[in-house]
């Protein structure tokens, strides 16, 4: 079956994670622009980042038969940096036009502050100039208030539900966002949070209808397969495969794929794994793309 992880930040892994996502099926990714770890202070960073994303990333999934497609915007958490923040929204539209560039995203609350709202209101606009859906990211403390903040929004921006995916949602939070039109999208935690046998209730309870799952896989635990080890887990408790296939491939791509900029075709573009002879000639990955300067 092949497989799409819907929120996975590469850039924070390894080629041996690629080659593994590969062999365990998945054929596509989609890679939010986030917050890095190290607080940043000029927005030529996020310049620079942004363009690996749709450039560089996107090429070195593609050496391991990985469709990458990535979510642009000015992460929560970063939204309180004064000096940064607006230059970033100002960035941003000389971006999301972009091949590859799917949503904005990731967005949302991360400390629910009024600077936060502000960043987070402007992004719903320019989601709506470029014709975009969202990717929106729930707060890890204090969540339930965190959702409920963000389906209010949604509402008061008269922002499309059906172009809204809500992301990183528990047992508390999941009802909130079924009754609107949102999406919603659960990440896969190795140790904490969401884990495969809780998802595999939930599927139980819900059903499949606007429901994704991701590994969210950065740079602190977690784990890229964490989409193939679900999917494991709803064979396991009984769930048809029409319907695992529903959450873990057809679900990402509809919604995704509403505005035109992805489809199913494209998404499995890639899927096989490349000859590594013919790719690798000695190195541990091809280099030398025009897409990196200076290499
Ligand atoms: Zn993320």
């Amino acid at each position: 079956m092949k497989m799409f992880d819907p929120h996975i930040h590469m850039t924070s892994r390894t080629t041996d994670d690629y080659r593994a996502m590969s062999e365990a099926g998945i054929a596509a990714i989609i890679e939010p622009a986030f917050w890095v770890g190290q607080p940043r202070t000029h927005v030529a960073t996020f310049e620079d980042y942004f363009a690996s994303l749709i450039g560089w990333e996107r090429f070195r999934a593609s050496q391991f038969g990985i469709k990458h497609y990535c979510t642009l915007a000015l992460n929560p958490k970063e939204a309180n940096t004064p000096g940064v923040a607006q230059a970033v929204i100002d960035l941003l539209p000389s971006f999301l036009g972009k091949e590859g560039v799917v949503a904005v995203g990731e967005i949302g609350f991360d400390d629910q502050t009024p600077a936060e709202e502000h960043f987070f209101a402007a992004q719903l606009e320019l989601a709506k100039q470029f014709d975009l859906p969202v990717l929106i990211h729930t707060p890890h403390r204090d969540k339930k208030r965190g959702t409920e903040r963000t389906i209010a929004l949604v509402k008061e921006q008269r922002f499309p539900e059906e172009r809204v995916l809500i992301d990183h949602n528990n047992e508390e939070t999941l009802p909130l966002v079924l009754a609107t039109g949102c999406w919603a999208g659960h990440s896969i935690y190795p140790d904490t949070k969401m884990d495969e046998a809780r998802m595999a209730i939930l599927v139980q309870k819900y059903g499949v209808a606007r429901m994704l799952v991701n590994s969210a896989a950065d740079w602190g635990v977690s784990d890229p397969l964490k989409v193939p080890k679900t999917a494991i887990e709803l064979n396991r408790v009984g769930i048809s495969d029409n319907d695992i296939e529903t959450i873990v491939w057809k679900n990402p791509i509809a919604f995704f794929g509403q505005t035109g900029r992805l489809t199913a075709e494209d998404a499995s573009s890639l899927a096989k794994i490349p000859d590594p002879k013919e790719l690798w000639e000695g190195n541990s990955v091809l280099r030398g793309q025009t897409t990196v300067a200076g290499r």
